[in-house]
């Protein structure tokens, strides 16, 4: 192509000024005005640093294709593995969505390749859509009813834009009006519960966690009761009764094992047993939510216990305590500082809870 630089005019010039606009750009007191002046290219100048291009405040072909690519926003245009691969910042948008979400879409590269392909088939399973692999506007939709869960993560910049509400149908239809208890296991001061050995909190965890889960539940129509505020120390009795006299159907208390062993490690989940008697859905329950935590987690499978724990005890609705991984552990311990990681216990949570209201 044609080298766009200062002195040149016209429309070339036009779209790249706009395209640096929509970008965040300044172009000084001319704005667009198809002349390629002082402002133009000290903000291509800019645009070329900040994605890694020779900074020679020319349009050559590489910093047009970039800026092509760097304007595509996610919803622009229709998203599928095809030869070469297509790229952009739309893309870039849903591999970190994706990311966050549990489904595994490789290094956010802005390149649709076919791990980004997998992922959004996995996603796509996991709604209940067509799993086409092929971004298209129902995916998109899926994609906004999980919009609330990102709000609450600033590393993702999923766009918000509002669209017609979701509607009533698979998954959503499971988890409607279903009552739910989110339990914190701790609450630090004055319970910090078990602690990493880099000084990661299992009670900052498990309120992170279990407010993520807590988010994917409400997003699909269940009504979800927290047992206490994030922060705040509420004891073990008067958070099973509060689940009590709410009537949930479910409580769910989120922790993080700690041992003296630091190579101890794994995935575990309890529900209420004493000598000879146990809950039998509780026991249902936490069989399909360690099946899902171990095939997603990938950690060693520390299986189902029946335990005598308070909060199992004195709940009268199926209730699960869940220890997805040791944070005294240094190797999980480093996985509990990732946000894809925690999004991937909440989700695989969620994904035990639906098989238990599906079956
Ligand atoms: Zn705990």
């Amino acid at each position: 192509m044609q080298l766009i630089k200062r002195g040149s005019r016209g429309n070339e010039v036009v779209d790249i000024q706009t395209r640096l606009i929509k970008l965040g750009f300044n172009l000084g007191p001319t704005g667009v005005d198809g002349i390629f002046g002082k402002y133009t290219e000290l903000a291509v100048k800019k645009f070329q640093q900040d994605r890694g291009l020779l900074i020679d405040g020319i349009v050559g072909e590489d910093t047009w294709r970039e800026l092509v690519e760097a304007t595509y926003r996610l919803g622009d245009r229709i998203l599928y593995l095809r030869s070469p691969f297509l790229r952009g910042d739309d893309v870039k948008q849903l591999q970190r969505f994706l990311n966050i979400l549990g489904f595994n879409a490789g290094p956010v590269d802005g390149i649709f390749g076919s791990l980004t392909e997998k992922a959004v088939r996995e996603f796509q399973k996991n709604v209940e859509l067509v799993s086409d692999g092929i971004v298209g506007p129902s995916t998109l939709r899926a994609f906004q009813n999980f919009r609330r869960i990102l709000k609450s993560n600033e590393h993702a910049d999923f766009p918000v834009r509002e669209e017609e509400p979701p509607t009533s149908r698979g998954v959503i239809s499971i988890f409607k009006g279903k009552r739910v208890a989110v339990d914190f296991g701790h609450g630090y001061p004055p319970d910090p519960g078990a602690v990493g050995p880099s000084g990661l909190r299992e009670s900052e965890v498990c309120e992170d966690v279990g407010e993520r889960f807590g988010n994917l539940l409400d997003l699909l129509g269940a009504k979800v009761i927290y047992t206490r505020k994030k922060g705040e120390f509420v004891g073990l009795s008067e958070r099973a009764n509060l689940a009590n006299d709410l009537k949930v159907e479910l409580f769910i208390s989120f922790h993080i094992s700690g041992s003296t062993d630091t190579k101890a490690e794994g995935s575990s989940t309890y529900y209420f047993a004493s000598g000879n008697h146990f809950s039998k859905r509780g026991k249902k329950l936490a069989q399909v939510i360690q099946e899902e935590l171990v095939s997603s987690l990938g950690r060693k499978d520390g299986r189902i216990h029946g335990k005598n724990f308070l909060v199992l005890r004195e709940t009268r609705m199926p209730a699960v305590l869940i220890e997805p991984v040791y944070i005294t552990n240094p190797e999980e311990e480093k996985l509990l500082k990732e946000d894809v990681f925690r999004q991937k216990i909440a989700v695989a949570v969620f994904d035990g809870l639906k098989r238990y209201f599906q079956a």
